[in-house]
């Protein structure tokens, strides 16, 4: 197929909150060597700079997009370099990132079984350094190729050029959107140095009977954890935790912790990291639902499409729940998904 362009494009089945937007054109490339044509083709395409769209489940589109929409379908998964201690394995943008996990680890080469079954793109996964159980992906990166929309030209990023953050990089800064990734590279070892000590991951360990366990029993683990715990996008329309959690100075959150008893906070390098879902469980929002936007009932860091919400109802309340925290917490919010469409946060 290579690519394809379609005008008129209905959305909704290409992001996990299941919001009903169009998009003025969308064009969708699964080999690169069809990326040049296309990337001339969208600079005369109107509507401006292209959004590259992945698995869709880290936007929140508040309507119609005039702007061109690149969907990267780039498969492939191979091992680059192995020295018996560590592999070099890449992946193309568009493989999905649970199946480069599963894939890696049945190669035998570990570092990403905490990261299982996060949704998305492996293309997507530098963007934001996802994240959970105590892993960041940058912890096993290697380098990752890509195109600058504006000219066409290719270029190979390493971890220094990232700057990661939490839920964090450069592809996040002043020159977001400007980068397609093309393909990702993480360094694996061969021998597995399993992470057990975040969150519930021991206890479903034993519940599951694994009393000595290795990397394959804790990507099952982390995935029973998560599908216990988080709402399905194919059930119930989200795109995970919707802000993050808020960095702030050692003095504010002393202060703050003696003025709100129990305030979860963790040292974060020279800040204090503060419970985002707390606040907002605080501020009575859990489990809030109005028209079919809402937040989640057992998980107030959520929200949720109930079904027909639109983009702009499920911002409104972003808005109203990042104000009540600012209000009563003197904290902002930062959303964690990136918002696109005609409204912003
Ligand atoms: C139920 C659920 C649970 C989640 N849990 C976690 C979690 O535990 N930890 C975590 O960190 N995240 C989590 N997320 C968020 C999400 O899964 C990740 O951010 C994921 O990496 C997004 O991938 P995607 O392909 O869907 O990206 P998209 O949503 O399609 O895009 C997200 C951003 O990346 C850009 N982008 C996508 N592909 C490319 C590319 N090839 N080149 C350049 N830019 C690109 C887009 O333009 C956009 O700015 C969760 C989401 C859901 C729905």
């Amino acid at each position: 197929m290579a690519a394809v362009r379609v005008a008129d494009a209905p959305l909704r089945g290409l992001n996990t909150f299941g919001i009903d937007a169009r998009a003025r054109v969308l064009w969708r490339v699964d080999t690169p060597d069809a990326l040049p044509s296309v990337l001339r083709a969208l600079r005369d395409e109107a509507g401006g700079e292209p959004l590259v769209l992945g698995g869709g489940s880290n936007l929140l589109i508040t309507g119609d997009l005039e702007r061109p929409v690149l969907q990267v379908a780039l498969p492939g998964r191979r091992i680059v370099a192995d020295d018996g201690e560590s592999v070099l394995a890449e992946a193309g943008a568009g493989e999905p990132w649970d199946g480069l996990v599963r894939w890696s680890l049945a190669q035998g080469a570990f570092g990403l079984e905490n990261l299982a079954l996060i949704p998305g793109t492996t293309g997507a996964a530098p963007i934001q350094n996802i994240g959970a159980y105590g892993v960041e992906q940058r912890e096993a990166f290697d380098s990752l190729d890509a195109l600058d929309l504006h000219t066409g030209a290719a270029r190979r990023f390493d971890a220094a050029d990232c700057a990661f953050g939490y839920r964090d990089s450069v592809f996040k800064g002043p020159d977001a959107g400007r980068w397609l990734v093309t393909a990702v590279r993480y360094r694996l070892s061969r021998r597995p140095r399993l992470r057990l000590d975040y969150g519930d991951i021991r206890d479903e360990l034993a519940r599951a009977g694994h009393g000595d366990p290795g990397p394959v029993e804790v990507a099952d683990a982390v995935s029973a954890i998560r599908r216990r715990k988080l709402p399905d996008p194919a059930v119930l329309g989200n795109a995970g935790s919707f802000f993050k959690n808020p960095l702030v100075d050692p003095a504010q959150a002393q202060a703050l912790a003696a003025r709100e008893p129990g305030l979860p906070a963790w040292p974060a390098g020279a800040h204090m990291k503060l419970s985002a879902a707390w606040m907002i469980e605080r501020c009575g929002w859990k489990g809030y639902r109005e028209g079919d936007a809402g937040v989640h009932a057992a998980h107030a860091l959520v929200l949720v499409n109930h079904g027909q919400a639109s983009g702009a109802a499920l911002l409104a309340l972003a808005r109203r729940i990042r104000d009540s925290v600012a209000a009563r917490f003197g904290v902002e919010l930062e959303p964690e998904p990136v918002v696109v469409g005609p409204a912003r946060l």
